[in-house]
């Protein structure tokens, strides 16, 4: 059993410059629930840990965010996928908090509470950021080319110099993991 984190606007949910501030606005990538079925079937653990500044902008509520996330997971279910906890970081930028990616916070609080074995454990985001915060926490991390993923990447050399798996999307990062035995080094 592998613990899969994944970061949610651009991973499972189409990217949007100004937040996903309504369900309306929340649209699923093609493939993305069939995927966290997928690694819930195989028995993999997933949590979800996202960056919502537009609460400390103003953009969004914390009910809003919440709300979206309880739509999100009952579609996710339905799909036959389960997930763990969706842990999310409220404050913006300049605040200086540690739950912000590129820090670790969230998916150290993640596998706190939820008791996680990190052992083997992969963080899929479509930034440099979710590279960092997998980095910082110990985890494998994957780059998917959806939302970001693709420009994201071409500023990759410039910042981190650890290699890391660049994958299509989240069902080819699913695909990968459920193969095992992930190693950048060899
Ligand atoms: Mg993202
Ligand atoms: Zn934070």
């Amino acid at each position: 059993m592998t613990v899969v984190f994944l970061d949610r606007d651009g991973v499972i949910n189409e990217n949007r410059m100004d937040y996903v501030k309504s369900w309306h606005e929340f649209h699923f990538l093609p493939g993305a629930c069939e995927a966290i079925a997928l690694l819930t079937s195989a028995g993999h653990q997933v949590v979800i840990c996202t960056n919502q500044a537009g609460i400390a902008t103003g953009s969004l509520t914390i009910e809003l965010v919440e709300a979206i996330h309880r739509r999100m997971l009952c579609a996710i279910v339905q799909a036959g996928g389960r997930v763990a906890g969706v842990y999310y970081c409220p404050h913006s930028k300049q605040a200086g908090c540690t739950c912000r990616k590129p820090g670790p916070g969230l998916l150290l609080r993640a596998s706190q509470e939820l008791q996680l074995d990190l052992q083997g454990a992969v963080f899929v985001g479509d930034g440099l950021t979710d590279i960092q915060a997998a980095l910082a926490a110990g985890v494998t991390p994957i780059l998917v080319l959806t939302g970001r993923g693709k420009e994201q990447l071409r500023l990759a050399a410039d910042v981190i110099t650890t290699p890391f798996l660049v994958v299509e999307d989240l069902s080819a990062a699913a695909k990968i993991i459920m193969q095992g035995g992930i190693c950048v080094n060899c």
